[in-house]
């Protein structure tokens, strides 16, 4: 701790408020306290009339008394709620009844009505004043961070929990031997690395990662969202920042953790809606206490981020975040692992296949893997299993994938439209070859707007993609609009999605992928492209000439016309087989892909679509192969 600033006041003025408030109500209630059972006026009137009161003293609302004789509860004090009753006082005379008027005692009430509020200005004056106090040379340091210190063992995850991002994690076990012998490193004169950045789509386990590394090394973790930091008042962040460090520096060997950083470190621009001072001063502060802090002790700062581009480049610069560890979405027997390591605490019916659970859920982060696990026991629950059974599984990965399951009304029409899409999406799966196989049709709307769905189930993780993968992927997305041509001789939206997907598909091919030869082995920056969120950034055209882009067009409409020429032939080919799917998918609204296949078996040998003569390849992440259709 900063030896230099006073030791933090507690919040002595909220707990005087707090204690002085409860003694008012207690004064209160004891002063109001009703001197006996309250009693209708009715029968108080009655004891009157037969003569059985002794006293009665006469309060401004209520009439308290004695009775001659105890009552049935062995009371003989009583009192009742006043009414106005001009003739009272005359009976009370008629029976003898001796009676006295009451001062009631207002102060309480009076006091309390306007010394609580002025309390309660004075009480909230004081505490902002505390705020900027703090904020501004920390005189009465009201910004302590709030980060959560975690002690030594409170850090229960190890590296054992976490599965499918092994590289990163046997980068990070380098950071736990630092941190659990500093000495053998520093010895020779070495630095210990100061930053090490976490980057990776949401989900993946930077957040679980960083806690694992502060697991194995058995040493305290401090964390703080980079969101925590920005706060209202200009200058808190900063002093929470200062805090933080100086905590951390008397726990020294410990981890550091700031969690989105995306949300402190975003490059310092001028903006035209004023500039983000807070943000900055605080950014500034952090990068001054990183550079500042003594290289000698073992602390070692983690930080994660979903959007590494858009960071200060301060930021990255050697002896800060020097490091990246690249946590990515886990492959299909990473999945199995991150879906056994969340299965531990689910009764599992040995019906239960993993693996194939795992081959079904490209895509999905390690958060989407312990969700699925939740949802199938959720539903497995809600039918009264014992167990979680496979079905619950397949049902949790369409309602994750395609949202949930809604009761829409859908005319008959429009039912017959989607049908013929889907299956026209389906049969041109099946008929190219090389397409991983069709898993399911299906024409149950779903949530996110879908209408229907074709889930195609990759047999293996794909990082790289031939031209021809592409092709006929862009064809297969087209096969939904061909398919409403070729039946029904008309159009409709439906296909929006297909044509966008396949669209900048076919732009990537031509200005990402070299694809083109007309446009060439050229790559057109597409300016700053999130690389792990799909985030639509706002189009900007490449540093390219007016001719170019118009070759780009050209060639994006050639390979998008082209596809859409294979596809329609391939259904007309297809054409009785597309009247079978659809009614079949009528009747059903959902079919396997083995149904499918079946129903093609006979059908023509598949017709391939003319090769080129380049095998180029692009880089193709695992693209989600289930065409929804709007
Ligand atoms: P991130 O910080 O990358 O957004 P988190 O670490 O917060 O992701 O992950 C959220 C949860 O998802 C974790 O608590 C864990 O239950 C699960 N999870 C994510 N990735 C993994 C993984 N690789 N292995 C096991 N569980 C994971
Ligand atoms: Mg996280
Ligand atoms: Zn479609």
């Amino acid at each position: 701790m900063n030896p230099k600033r006073p030791a933090a006041p507690k919040p002595t003025f909220l707990w005087w408020t707090l204690g002085l408030l409860l003694v008012m109500a207690i004064a209160q209630a004891w002063f109001m306290q009703p001197a006996g059972p309250p009693l209708p006026y009715s029968e108080f009137k009655a004891l009157v009339r037969n003569g059985q009161i002794a006293e009665l003293s006469i309060g401004d609302t209520d009439l308290r008394g004695t009775l001659k004789s105890p009552d049935a509860s062995g009371q003989t004090a009583f009192s009742t709620v006043r009414i106005d009753d001009p003739k009272l006082v005359e009976e009370l005379d008629a029976r003898g009844v001796k009676y006295t008027g009451e001062v009631v005692n207002r102060w309480l009430p009076e006091l309390l009505g306007w010394v609580l509020p002025v309390l309660l200005l004075v009480g909230f004056w004081a505490f902002m004043l505390r705020r900027m106090g703090g904020a501004e040379g920390g005189v009465m340091s009201f910004a302590r961070s709030k980060a959560k210190i975690f002690a030594e063992d409170d850090v229960k995850v190890s590296f054992q929990d976490v599965a499918g991002v092994d590289e990163a994690a046997q980068e990070l076990r380098e950071i736990v031997e630092f941190l659990k012998t500093p000495k053998k490193y520093t010895n020779l004169g070495g630095k210990i690395p100061k930053g090490v950045m976490l980057v990776g789509p949401p989900g993946t386990g930077k957040t679980l990662l960083a806690r694992a590394v502060a697991g194995e090394a058995k040493v305290p973790f401090f964390s703080l969202s980079g969101s925590e930091f920005v706060e209202m008042f200009v200058g808190v962040g900063a002093a929470r920042v200062r805090d933080l460090f100086a905590q951390a520096e008397a726990k020294a060997p410990c981890i550091v953790f700031i969690d989105e950083l995306d949300a402190l470190g975003k490059a310092r621009v001028q903006s035209p809606m004023g500039s983000h001072e807070e943000r900055e001063q605080t950014l500034n502060q952090l990068l001054a206490e990183m550079d500042g802090f003594d290289p000698r002790k073992a602390i070692i700062i983690m930080a994660a981020t979903n959007r590494p581009e858009v960071l200060d480049p301060a930021l990255l610069r050697p002896g800060r975040f020097d490091r990246q560890v690249l946590v990515d979405k886990p492959d299909i027997r990473g999945r199995e692992a991150v879906l056994r390591i969340h299965v531990r605490q689910v009764t599992l019916s040995p019906s239960v296949d993993l693996a194939k659970i795992a081959a079904r859920t490209p895509g999905f982060a390690g958060a989407d893997l312990a969700n699925l696990v939740n949802e199938s026991a959720l539903l497995a629950a809600r039918r009264d299993k014992t167990s979680v059974e496979m079905s619950d599984f397949d049902e949790a990965i369409e309602r994750l994938i395609a949202g949930l399951e809604k009761k829409r009304v859908i005319n008959p029409k429009e039912r017959e439209i989607i049908a013929y899409h889907e299956s026209g999406h389906a049969i041109v799966a099946e008929a190219l070859s090389g397409m991983d196989p069709v898993h399911k049709i299906s024409i149950v709307a779903r949530g996110f707007g879908a209408l229907g769905y074709t889930m195609q189930l990759p047999v293996e993780d794909r990082y790289l993609m031939q031209k021809q993968d592409l092709l006929n992927q862009i064809t297969v997305l087209l096969g939904g609009r061909s398919a409403e041509e070729v039946a029904l001789g008309a159009i409709s939206t439906g296909a929006q999605n297909d044509l966008q997907r396949a669209t900048d598909m076919a732009r990537s091919m031509v200005t990402e992928w070299g694809m083109s030869e007309s446009v060439g082995l050229v790559h057109f920056d597409q300016g700053k492209r999130s690389r792990f969120l799909d985030v639509a950034m706002p189009a900007q055209r490449g540093p390219y000439s007016e001719e170019t882009a118009q070759a780009i067009d050209h060639e994006v409409r050639r390979i998008v016309s082209e596809s859409h020429d294979t596809a329609r032939r391939l259904l007309i080919e297809h054409r009785d087989l597309l009247e079978q799917v659809t009614q079949r998918l009528l009747k059903k609204e959902v079919m396997e892909g083995e149904e499918l296949r079946a129903m093609m078996a006979p059908a023509a040998p598949p017709v391939l679509p003319p090769v080129g003569p380049e095998a180029e390849s692009g880089p193709q992440g695992k693209a989600d192969r289930t065409t929804a259709s709007a």
